[in-house]
């Protein structure tokens, strides 16, 4: 276990109380954090999340997530497959805010929505999926390309149900999860995250939880989900294990500016407290790559690349 600041302890340890407990219907996934270093202003970080105004004195371990992936340090690795998900909408069944995203969660006692190939070796199963983004347009996301910041980030998370019997046994284990990354730009109204956007009023404050059924998440996915990145990290929030296989999208999707600004009426608060905050910059401080390697499942010169001006690329 990670050693955590002070500031974050409290947190954690309540992140631990519910992994072991494992209620169902109010289970704490893996949340994550970060700080961009392309953004990391003392404006940005003073309006974080209490959860991460303390020391950034970050556990231990030399895996941590997020990263900035360098397109051209990354290794083309033919080895790797395409992805293959297959998720049933019906899995899915409500939506909560944590105090610091809102989590879509899904039945994960079988093994109807699942994840496989790319760099995996088992089966993984889909428990929830959730964002994170930024106060304004400029930034959001947790990993950044060429240190290209995006103003949000989609992770699909899943876990190793070949090798564990539960998420929170994944969780604190090697090879335990697999999240899918997908950066989120703004530009067209996203059609099938609409459902999702009409109902975030109802979970306005932390703790708020509402049904939500027969979203499939494979609708927020790019069209090309055959080229990414890949690497060995860490959940960005408590507790930081290093348990992910990351796969992140070469590919972003385009959400509205009113789609994201709904994220953003979203609350970090519960109903009862005095003073209202709200849910934006809810990232993780990215972390150093320490010598690990970023595999790509495209050849970076062979096709064009990701570039700091954006949408040009076409795929
Ligand atoms: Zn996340």
């Amino acid at each position: 276990m990670v050693i955590l600041s002070s500031v974050i302890r409290p947190l954690a340890s309540q992140l631990h109380r519910h992994l072991v407990k494992h209620t169902k219907s109010h289970r704490i996934t893996p949340v994550r954090r970060c700080n961009l270093i392309a953004c990391s202003s003392k404006y940005v970080l003073s309006q974080m999340h209490p959860m991460w105004q303390g020391p950034l004195a970050v556990p231990g371990g030399d895996r941590q997530s997020p990263i900035d992936i360098v397109v051209r340090k990354s290794v083309f690795d033919s080895e790797l497959k395409p992805l293959v998900t297959e998720y049933n909408p019906e899995t899915c069944q409500q939506i909560w805010n944590n105090g610091y995203s809102f989590l879509v969660e899904y039945d994960d006692t079988t093994d109807k929505s699942t994840l496989k190939g790319g760099p995996l070796q088992d089966k993984f199963r889909l428990c929830q999926f959730h964002f994170h983004w930024g106060e304004s347009n400029a930034w959001g996301s947790e990993h950044t390309v060429d240190r290209r910041l995006f103003p949000a980030e989609l992770h699909l998370v899943h876990w190793n149900s070949d090798k564990y019997s539960l998420f929170e046994e994944a969780v604190m284990e090697d090879n335990g999860l697999a999240v899918i990354g997908v950066f989120l730009k703004v530009g067209k109204r996203h059609e099938g995250l609409q459902k999702l956007v009409d109902a975030l009023p109802a979970i306005r404050h932390k703790d708020s939880v509402v049904e939500f059924t027969r979203f499939d998440p494979a609708c927020l996915l790019p069209v090309n989900i055959d080229d990414y990145w890949t690497y060995h990290g860490s959940l960005t929030t408590p507790p930081l294990t290093e348990s992910v296989t990351w796969i992140v999208m070469k590919q972003h999707i385009e959400v509205s500016h009113d789609q994201l600004a709904v994220f953003r009426s979203l609350l970090f608060t519960s109903a009862e407290e005095d003073v209202q905050k709200s849910m934006v910059n809810n990232f993780r401080v990215q972390q150093p790559l320490c010598g690990r390697t970023i595999r790509s499942s495209f050849s970076p010169f062979l096709q064009e690349a990701p570039s700091a001006e954006g949408d040009k690329h076409t795929h």
